[in-house]
């Protein structure tokens, strides 16, 4: 089937709620996909922040070939092994109590906020309910999720939305300003994604961590993009030295496969309690052997300080870009700023040159495979050089 052949079948039969670039990848190998045509792609994008390890890591898919030929699903009503596995190294690599496996980024949000209302609910009863998040986040598609999107092109269509949120731009005034006696938690990103790769000010998520504390106030963290060693550390807390109560993760997780995970410190370990939440896909088997072997390559110091150094050298390559005003972002998750061109017309740009790009808001976005290597990183560079001359 040639490539408009594709494309007609895919417009006549798949709801067009995506704007599509006009190419059908195939496959992929590394940080370097391939079109139905052979045309080679390196990848500066990890299908948003996804495939971790590149495409078709060897020992993920081996990990994985070999779970679908074990056992690719039974419930949540029986043990299973890769989700035990999983769960263990998700406690000991971030010192959280507790895990719920989840599918999406979205559906880890939802149990945040299940959970945060839940420990209210227990602890001061009824009517402790609202939840402040930021301005230009992005948590998600869900009618909850929009919800706590603090954008208000979001906030179209689909309601009426779930009640409870209020957004307050990144700054303690606003918090401040936003809360009182009814707010039992506050979500955030500490890298806005979707919202062009904008990080939260050190000075400010210190001070709000400590504003919620004094008030018994949960601190949600959003690193459903941050997380999985993202920005260089396993979660992008680290970098500003706090502990959210409450913290998700799902994109780079499964190396591949859809995953989410809702992470609670062990205070926070009794207030999901039996039938409280549940989802049927929730630690499937071979999703949980995918995100084990990202683990096992992420979860290394020497791997974390590499993604740091990849990032430190992509950042320094593009500052001095003629198109290029400032790139923002930490380790593989960066934010290009243009002077003149369009990120979309960037990113088409590049897509003709045999790069893939992201982009968020006016920014061109790249969101590299973790274990890109210097080779491919050069190659992606020459064609970013040229687009931005
Ligand atoms: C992508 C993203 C989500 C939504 O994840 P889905 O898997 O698409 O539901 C939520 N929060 C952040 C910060 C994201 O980047």
């Amino acid at each position: 089937m040639n490539f408009q052949k594709i494309k007609e079948q895919d417009k006549k039969n798949i709801l067009n709620t995506y704007n599509r670039f006009d190419v059908c990848i195939e496959s992929g190998k590394g940080a370097v996909c391939k079109d139905v045509n052979g045309k080679k792609y390196i990848d500066f994008t990890s299908g948003i922040g996804v495939n971790s390890l590149g495409f078709c890591h060897p020992e993920w898919v081996k990990a994985v070939s070999e779970q679908a030929g074990k056992l690719a699903h039974i419930s949540n009503l029986y043990y299973t092994l890769p989700d035990n596995e999983l769960a263990k190294t998700l406690c000991e690599q971030t010192g959280c109590g507790a895990v719920f496996f989840g599918n999406s980024g979205a559906e880890a949000n939802e149990g945040a906020i299940k959970t945060a209302r839940k420990y209210s609910f227990d602890k001061y009863g009824k009517g402790r309910d609202q939840i402040v998040t930021l301005t230009n986040s992005f948590h998600g598609r869900t009618v909850t999720t929009l919800a706590a999107t603090g954008q208000d092109v979001f906030h179209q269509y689909f309601g009426p939305f779930t009640q409870g949120f209020r957004y307050a731009e990144p700054n303690m005034e606003a918090v401040e300003a936003a809360v009182d006696g009814s707010v039992c938690a506050v979500m955030l990103e500490f890298i806005q994604g979707e919202g062009g790769v904008v990080p939260l000010d050190e000075k400010f998520v210190k001070a709000l961590f400590a504003f919620c504390q004094e008030r018994d106030i949960l601190v949600i963290a959003d690193e459903v993009q941050t997380g999985v060693g993202r920005t260089g550390k396993f979660l992008a807390s680290e970098h500003y030295g706090v502990r959210p109560d409450i913290t998700t993760l799902a994109k780079g997780l499964g190396g591949g496969l859809p995953i989410g995970a809702v992470l609670v410190e062990e205070r926070l370990k009794g207030v999901m309690g039996y039938s409280s939440h549940g989802s049927t896909f929730g630690g499937n088997p071979i999703a949980c052997a995918g995100a084990n072997v990202v683990l096992r390559n992420v979860c290394n110091e020497r791997f974390l300080r590499e993604v740091a150094a990849k990032g430190e050298k992509l950042k320094a390559c593009l500052s001095v870009c003629g198109d290029v005003a400032a790139v923002t972002g930490k380790g593989l998750m960066l934010g290009v700023q243009l002077k003149k061109q369009k990120a979309g017309d960037v990113a088409q740009k590049c897509l003709e040159k045999g790069l893939l790009v992201l982009t968020a808001k006016e920014k061109v976005r790249l969101l590299p495979p973790l274990t890109i290597t210097d080779d491919e990183i050069k190659k992606g560079l020459q064609i970013l050089w040229d687009v931005l001359a």
